[in-house]
């Protein structure tokens, strides 16, 4: 790849390689592809941070390299059809960069989630399976992007609640935080807990699933590195950003070298049974706050701990999703019983450090300047959630300044990734 072809000698060790970050890839594109053919896919972000589309460029084989070293199936491999005993479905939309939907022959089937139409088949195959070769195939496993997740959890609750012959084995999800509100919600739902990942359009093929056995989540397929958020130096505990280097053969275009996630996780141990560094998720460093605490960084505030708040409050604006809006404001369904969207907010660290405040600002469903009392009530129940969502701010005498503002003020809708 010519960027580090032009700052690294051969033997090179990890460390040699400089951190790439996101507007590094993005000033200077053509320097990060090393393609031998045309390329398969460009993958976007379903993200939207920002005005700048995030966009990688992958191949066909990347993704077969990832799922046969996780799941031991050859290139194109798939189980016979006598093997099949239940399938899987694969509820997506357009927006979202899952542009590679499964391996050839693979047990699982993609239904879009844009209209009625998409709905009723989607129930179709969770009540009466999928009919193939004269035997009934029921639906064992669902996936699907987390605000994929909340908007069926809002038409479900509003076309008549969950048909009892809904019988999923697992639910899976992925591309944003699923707050503790949500899971209730969603396990209510599917009679189970809908597991979600941790991954990055720039690793696609496989995200972070939390392990079976040590119950945090680390990358099978990316290399992890620890750092400092302060200096980049390795960290072996605590609160770090995380480092992830991706090479063949889990990329062959685009590789991902010493990328800077600037994402905070928190680091759990080693795995026993993987050997790698567990760590938990903690949101993206320019929506959390840091500070040092015994010479080390610490994560005051983190961007899930204000998703969970955000969540449980009234009174908050969500974005909504697409599908949310194609559904609804094309159909004639019920309003949803609570907010399916995601909120939005801005966090502001830029006084913390001289004097101790650190300003949020949160889009609301009401305008702040005319109802007053509205504003009052929800600054205050914000600051007692919050307050024991991050018990942390106030050891350290943080102080929090929250400003509700009209919906639509901010002008950047604001997706985590998880
Ligand atoms: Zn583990």
């Amino acid at each position: 790849m010519p960027f580090y072809r032009e700052r690294v000698r051969p033997g090179a060790v990890l460390d040699d390689f400089p951190l790439v970050e996101r507007d590094a890839v993005e000033r200077d594109f053509p320097r990060f592809l090393a393609a031998t053919r045309f390329p398969d896919f460009l993958v976007m972000s379903g993200g939207t941070t920002g005005h700048v589309v995030n966009a990688t460029i992958r191949n066909e084989e990347e993704y077969d390299a990832a799922h046969r070293y996780l799941t031991g199936y050859p290139a194109g491999g798939a189980p016979a059809l006598e093997e099949i005993e239940r399938f899987g479905l694969d509820v997506y939309f357009n927006t979202n960069g899952y542009t590679r939907r499964k391996p050839k022959g693979w047990p699982l089937l993609s239904v879009p989630l844009e209209r009625q139409a998409h709905v009723d088949l989607i129930t179709r195959m969770l009540v009466d399976g999928f009919e193939l070769g004269g035997r009934v195939l029921p639906v064992g496993y669902l996936q699907a992007q987390n605000a994929l997740h909340r908007v069926l959890a809002g038409y479900y609750t509003v076309a008549g609640g969950t048909p009892d012959s809904f019988r999923l084995d697992s639910v899976f999800g992925y591309g944003s935080h699923v707050s503790r509100v949500w899971q209730e919600r969603l396990r209510a739902l599917w009679g189970t807990d809908v597991v979600t990942s941790y991954g990055l359009c720039e690793f696609v093929g496989a995200n972070a699933a939390p392990c079976a056995t040590c119950g945090a989540l680390h990358y099978l397929t990316a290399w992890q590195e620890f750092l400092s958020p302060f200096d980049l130096s390795p960290v072996e505990t605590g609160d770090a950003v995380l480092v992830l280097t991706s090479l063949v053969p889990f990329v062959t275009v685009q590789p991902r070298i010493r990328y800077l996630t600037r994402d905070l996780v928190t680091i759990v141990g080693e795995c026993e049974a993987t050997g790698l560094v567990g760590f938990r998720f903690r949101g993206r460093e320019a929506f959390s706050i840091v500070a040092e605490r015994d010479g080390a960084a610490q994560v005051l505030l983190s961007e899930v701990d204000l998703l969970e708040v955000l969540d449980r409050l009234d009174g908050v604006h969500a974005h909504r999703h697409p599908a949310e809006i194609q559904l609804w404001d094309d159909g004639e369904l019920p309003p949803p019983p609570f907010r399916l969207g995601l909120p939005q907010f801005v966090v502001d660290g830029s006084r913390f450090a001289a004097d101790g405040t650190i300003g949020i600002r949160v889009e609301v469903g009401f305008d702040p300047e005319v109802d007053r009392s509205a504003a009052r009530r929800f600054e205050s129940a914000f600051l007692e959630l919050l307050g024991a969502e991050a018990p942390a701010l106030e050891a350290c005498d943080a102080r929090v300044a929250v400003e509700p503002i009209p919906p639509g003020t901010l002008r950047r809708p604001v997706k985590t990734s998880a």
